[in-house]
């Protein structure tokens, strides 16, 4: 006679994702000519105005308070350096 042993029961574990909300900010950039944060986006749009708006502004002043025009800094990313000279 053969026993038949009851098969294990896999429940589906029925746990509710609870998502907590993360409230997560846009990504800002600062404008490297006013300094101000602006969205990726608008950053595109802002950028040549404020640029255009910073060379009228520099126009206005005499020539001995004019500075030279801002200029973009480049965003460097630090990887692939190979530190490990043993
Ligand atoms: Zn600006």
């Amino acid at each position: 006679m053969q026993t038949t042993k009851p098969k294990p029961k896999t429940e589906a574990a029925d746990v509710p994702t609870q998502k907590p909300p993360v409230v997560k900010p846009p990504p800002t950039v600062v404008c490297y000519i006013c300094g101000r944060e602006f969205g990726t986006k608008s950053i595109s749009i802002h950028e040549p105005q404020c640029l255009k708006k910073w060379h009228l502004e520099n126009d206005q002043l005499p020539k001995n308070l004019q500075r030279p025009e801002p200029k973009k800094p480049e965003v460097r990313h630090i990887g692939g350096i190979l530190l490990s000279k043993m």
